[in-house]
């Protein structure tokens, strides 16, 4: 009887394709979509860029990774305060929230939120998504100046949705990050590491991801340490895939609209 219930289950199994569910998660490759929040001019001195002067164009991102569990990570969140949206003349503003639902989402989707760093552009609207929890680096909340962001992070701590790091650290699925300290004092990146390859999002250690291929450092007005850049571009594997912090030159995908880009890995 025990031998009979065996080899039902067997057959079963390889009928419907069961005895490869754990294997078709672990080959299943991310979904990534870039979500341009915005777009706007900026000094080209500030950022590390071929340009040295003049301005260049900026866009605003946050990337929208669903991982092979099916859990949805954002890596930095954008920001919506209008005050600061007109101080930084941002052009076709729309929220990442709003830029979520297009795609199905809602803001309780989002399980986790990396941060690069705590610069508005890329926190201030941490807030905004109830089941996150939020990964930041110990150095990156010691030396925060902005008093509300600050207090964000607090609430988010007192109802245990922040996760404080020090250092290179795994995260969940094939997530994990490595401290630069190149942009801000606890600037950091993330890494997604799956069988399908290596994806790296940088935050502003590279504004493009030329930047990263060129080897390009941070200028001095846009650094915490020059050094850290130098040292974070020379550690780069060539086969990495890069999504920059404020990437104006997409490839090997799509837009999906003016808003979000949708990477498939296919050349373009
Ligand atoms: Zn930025």
């Amino acid at each position: 009887m025990r031998a009979c219930f065996f080899l039902a289950c067997i057959f079963w199994c390889v009928a419907l394709g069961c005895h490869n569910t754990q294997n078709k998660n672990a080959v299943l490759a991310p979904q990534i979509y870039a979500l341009r929040y915005a777009v706007s001019d900026y000094p080209a001195q500030l950022v590390n860029g071929l340009q040295k002067s003049g301005t260049v164009k900026l866009n605003w991102l946050a990337y929208l990774v669903r991982d092979s569990s099916g859990d949805n990570t954002l890596v930095d969140c954008g920001f919506s305060d209008a005050a600061l949206r007109r101080r930084f003349s941002l052009r076709n503003f729309r929220s990442v929230e709003s830029l979520l639902g297009d795609l199905g989402l809602t803001p309780q989707a989002i399980k986790y939120i990396v941060l690069t760093h705590a610069h508005f552009d890329h926190a201030l609207d941490v807030d905004k998504f109830p089941n996150a929890t939020v990964v930041v680096q110990q150095r990156e909340v010691a030396s925060l100046q902005d008093k509300v962001l600050k207090s964000k992070l607090m609430s988010l701590q007192s109802r245990r949705h922040l996760k404080i790091i020090d250092g290179n650290t795994p995260l969940h699925t094939n997530f994990s990050v490595e401290l630069v300290a190149g942009h801000t004092s606890g600037s950091q990146v993330v890494y997604y590491r799956g069988i399908s390859g290596t994806f790296l999002f940088t935050g502003d250690e590279c504004y493009f991801r030329e930047s990263c291929q060129k080897k390009i450092p941070l200028p001095r007005a846009a650094a915490f340490s020059v050094e850290n850049s130098r040292a974070f571009l020379r550690s780069l594997d060539k086969d990495t895939i890069v999504f920059a912090g404020h990437e104006t030159d997409f490839v090997q995908g799509r837009w999906l609209s003016d808003y979000i880009f949708f990477f498939d890995g296919s050349v373009t």
